[in-house]
């Protein structure tokens, strides 16, 4: 039998609220709310005719993007991070749940409408090498998107618009690039070809999937400055991302997204140094820092994802997590309110277990039970 849930004003089962911005009062101009995808399993494993199987890319997610800030989406590989980026960009359906651009609805797949949100949405991929044809040179791929984003693109719009665009995107002179096939560019100067290709349209909102995953170390660092340097002009930026110490450096805001759902969502710098839930400390203390000295809340890894086909029931991370209790393996955590913006999906927050209705400004990791054991089995029965 599942554990009776105790109740508590911060503890909701709805969905949570796009990531607050504090302070602000901005509204997101991008936003996902209860967004569910999931995609048909085809051949051997596909299920009985009525039992069709599905893979549960992403449940009920809510996220938003505001304008000149960074959000990072956060997790590892197969999270569906990268599938909630593509729904954000209309290149997926949805199974449930909204996206709003503006604060309106999106619903076209096709024609003006759709055209106007892919615009205003664009989508910056990992491998900058497989998002260009590469038998066309620099000039034409950008003067292909101007041609297609600009009501006017006589010869010389189109002249000055292409420098302009690798201009802004650094590379100079531009008349030394506009020649070049792509395979002549290093990963990183491609990389910044595609986001000029990107503001040819303009876009309120950059969606950017691991944008310098690809990249070597030396220049990851300047890709990432100039997208940062984007979001002075009021462009709205998500970082998907494996890498939790550049989010930090990065992002105003963080989401953690686990095995489809996001789980932990706040102000970046307190998710970082406060974070509340198992699986973002498991993030946290396995990224390379040789200054970090390790905490008494480290959470050492334990395992695996889970297939997303057939997900655990209750806490997807419980097969994973060391702090797990019966209600876990059985009920999914609802959303508890950290405060300042801050939320957690994990039951170590109700308030039986000293989460919500600590002081402000107090650590906000709940006091950790032993891990469950064979050795310990009463630690399994908080
Ligand atoms: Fe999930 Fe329970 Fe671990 Fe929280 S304590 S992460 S709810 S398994």
């Amino acid at each position: 039998m599942p554990e009776a849930v105790v109740p508590d004003q911060r503890v909701s089962n709805q969905l949570p609220a796009p990531i607050a911005e504090p302070g602000s009062g901005a509204a997101p101009v991008l936003e996902a709310v209860g967004v569910t995808k999931h995609f048909p399993v085809h051949g051997k494993d596909a299920g009985r005719l009525g039992h069709r199987r599905v893979v549960h890319a992403i449940d009920d997610a809510s996220i938003g993007i505001y304008p000149g800030k960074v959000t990072a989406l956060v997790g590892e590989s197969g999270s569906g991070k990268s599938t909630l980026a593509r729904v954000l960009a209309g290149l997926y359906g949805r199974t449930a749940g909204q996206v709003l651009l503006h604060g309106r609805p999106v619903t076209a797949t096709r024609g003006r409408a759709f055209r106007r949100h892919v615009g205003e949405v664009q989508l910056i991929l990992q491998d900058p090498y497989g998002s260009f044809n590469p038998m066309l040179r620099v000039s034409t791929h950008l003067r292909r998107a101007v041609r297609i984003h600009d009501a006017e693109h006589g010869p010389d719009v189109l002249r000055t618009r292409t420098a302009e665009l690798l201009e802004q995107v650094h590379l100079l002179p531009a008349g030394q690039f506009l020649d070049k096939f792509p395979h002549e560019l290093s990963g990183g100067q491609l990389q910044r070809v595609s986001i000029a290709r990107a503001l040819a349209a303009r876009p309120s909102v950059i969606l950017a999937d691991e944008p310098v995953s690809n990249l070597d170390v030396s220049i990851r660092l300047g890709v990432l400055n100039l997208l940062a340097e984007l979001t002075d002009t009021g462009v709205g930026l998500l970082y998907v991302t494996h890498d939790v110490a550049s989010a930090r450096y990065f992002a105003s805001e963080i989401a953690v997204m686990y095995a489809g759902r996001i789980v932990e969502s706040g102000p970046a710098e307190h998710v970082i140094t406060e974070p509340a839930h198992p699986y973002t400390r498991l993030l946290i203390s396995s990224a390379p820092d040789p200054a970090r000295r390790s905490r008494p809340d480290e959470i050492a890894d334990t395992g695996q994802p889970p297939s997303l086909i057939s997900p655990p029931a209750g806490c997807r991370f419980h097969p994973r997590c060391p702090l797990v209790m019966p209600v876990c393996r059985t009920d999914a955590p609802p959303v508890f309110e950290l405060g300042g913006g801050h939320w957690s999906r994990c039951w170590l927050f109700r308030s039986d277990h000293g989460g919500p209705g600590q002081a402000a400004g107090t650590s906000t990791a709940p006091s950790a039970p032993a891990p469950s054991t064979p050795d310990n089995p009463a630690a399994d029965s908080v």
